[in-house]
């Protein structure tokens, strides 16, 4: 369980209208706010008066929010991708002219399907920075403190909007991801940072590269009290072994580029609740109409249950987007689930993944998250990768290969090896052929970074020649 609880942390609120406001308050908020950005879409976006016009309604025709999830069609990535396609580079939906876009973001191209290209305004640069802002605040930062960041900064809206936050918080920042990771650690030592963002697998890189140089993380970071971690599911196993070696809570955030970052994050309460299972990261709701549908029904999911996260965000001037369907399966949770009184609903931390992740193994549904919990639930495992494929005859084949720390001994190693395997043909039901690799086996990740391969199709094709 996460160390840090809420009594250790006062609630402070960032916007003290917003977050004090009653669930009914804030629902009838944020209905006028998603009214008027349907109105600004309209008289500004060819694109949406399009699809609007194909289906015969206008703004007028949305009333109630059920009337806006039956009559307005979801967007896909597809749909965006086409339109660039066909309107190059930005696509029809820009909704602004040219000389009023000061930066572009392009999404990283996880689904495999191309990336989508962002236009954005001063004001959406600005909306986006303080989005970051509230996060920031929520996990502790205030004007002055250090903070490390270590996402890489190029044309993805994480990096550009993380940053631009910690401008508008008054953060004393330092970009810190172009430099290795022995590097990083000195420099945090010199200037003993409050927080840091990184993702998930990079935080187990610094941390055991840190071991290895022989850091004392009690004395060589003092003042560090925040980790803010995004971009990756992880068992809460890893939060408590994190916490107790930074003594440092561990926060998260899940963002997306259709959003402009920042859609959800967690508070003062951090990644866990009090009975010791995950905790949830508030939606910002004043500014994202959030809904989690049933991929199968399309009706919302209750909280508590899983569902398809599907966005629009209430704020964008260029390249706005109206029910943008994520691909991401989240985990609905009631803002009553989380002891600091906001009034946000929120998405259960630390276990966000897209459902093209999903593999079929062996006629079997698996997610990787789930395999993650069983692998680092060992805390003798560094990392690991897995592939799938068409193995001797033709036989559908899974192989892990796990890299240890560096400091776990052979014998461990070789009882640890047969320990994953159990677990894994007990907890997923799948027979997986796990062996140890070298250290320093794998690329580390900086950002999103996949651990399994699906490589049957090449099995396949390489028969048929
Ligand atoms: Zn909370």
């Amino acid at each position: 369980m996460p160390i840090r609880k809420l009594g250790v942390r006062e609630v402070e609120f960032y916007h003290g209208t917003l977050e004090s406001m009653s669930r009914t308050e804030l629902v009838d908020y944020q209905w006028l706010r998603l009214k008027a950005q349907l109105d600004h879409v309209w008289k500004t976006n060819a694109f949406f008066r399009d699809r609007f016009q194909e289906r015969g309604i206008t703004p007028d025709d949305i009333r109630t929010p059920e009337d806006y999830r039956k009559k307005v069609p979801l967007l896909t990535k597809k749909d965006l991708l086409v339109d660039q396609t066909d309107n190059p580079p930005y696509g029809n939906r820009l909704g602004v002219p040219l000389d009023k876009v000061v930066q572009t973001h392009l999404t990283s191209g996880t689904s495999g399907l191309g990336q989508e290209i962002y236009g954005c305004t001063r004001a959406d640069v600005e909306h986006l920075g303080g989005m970051w802002a509230v996060n920031y605040h929520w996990v502790g930062v205030r004007p002055g403190d250090a903070v490390f960041h270590f996402w890489p900064i190029a044309t993805m809206t994480a990096g550009l909007g993380s940053m631009r936050g910690l401008m508008q918080s008054g953060a004393r920042y330092f970009l810190a991801a172009f430099f290795d990771t022995k590097t990083k650690l000195e420099l945090m030592k010199r200037f003993d940072p409050k927080a840091m963002l990184t993702v998930p697998a990079y935080l187990t890189t610094l941390t055991e590269t840190a071991k290895e140089l022989g850091f004392d993380f009690r004395k060589d970071f003092p003042s560090l009290e925040a980790i803010l971690v995004a971009a990756g599911a992880y068992p809460l196993s890893w939060v408590t072994e994190m916490e107790e070696t930074w003594d440092a809570a561990i926060y998260e955030q899940y963002g997306s580029t259709q959003k402009g970052s920042g859609i959800a994050m967690s508070c003062e309460a951090g990644v866990g609740d009090e009975k010791g299972g995950r905790g949830l990261l508030h939606i910002w709701e004043p500014f994202v109409y959030a809904e989690v549908l049933d991929p199968a029904t399309r009706e919302p999911v209750k909280p508590g249950e899983a569902g398809e996260l599907v966005l629009t965000p209430l704020e964008r001037e260029a390249s706005p987007l109206l029910r943008f369907a994520t691909n991401d399966k989240v985990v609905l949770r009631s803002h009553t689930d989380c002891p600091c009184g906001r009034p946000f609903d929120g998405l259960e931390a630390g276990i966000v993944e897209r459902y093209d992740d999903m593999i079929k193994m062996k006629g079997q549904n698996v997610w990787p998250a789930a395999i993650d919990s069983i692998v680092f639930a060992d805390h003798r495992v560094f990392d690991y990768r897995g592939r799938v494929f068409m193995g001797t005859g033709g036989r559908e084949t899974v192989e892990m290969e796990v890299e240890f720390k560096k400091d776990v001994p052979v014998e461990e190693r070789l009882r640890a090896l047969g320990g994953l395997a159990a677990a894994l043909q007990e907890r997923v039901g799948i027979r997986m052929e796990v062996r140890e690799v070298l250290a320093d086996s794998f690329d580390r990740v900086l950002f999103k970074g996949k651990r399994w391969m699906d490589e049957r199709i090449k099995g396949l094709d390489r028969k048929r020649i």
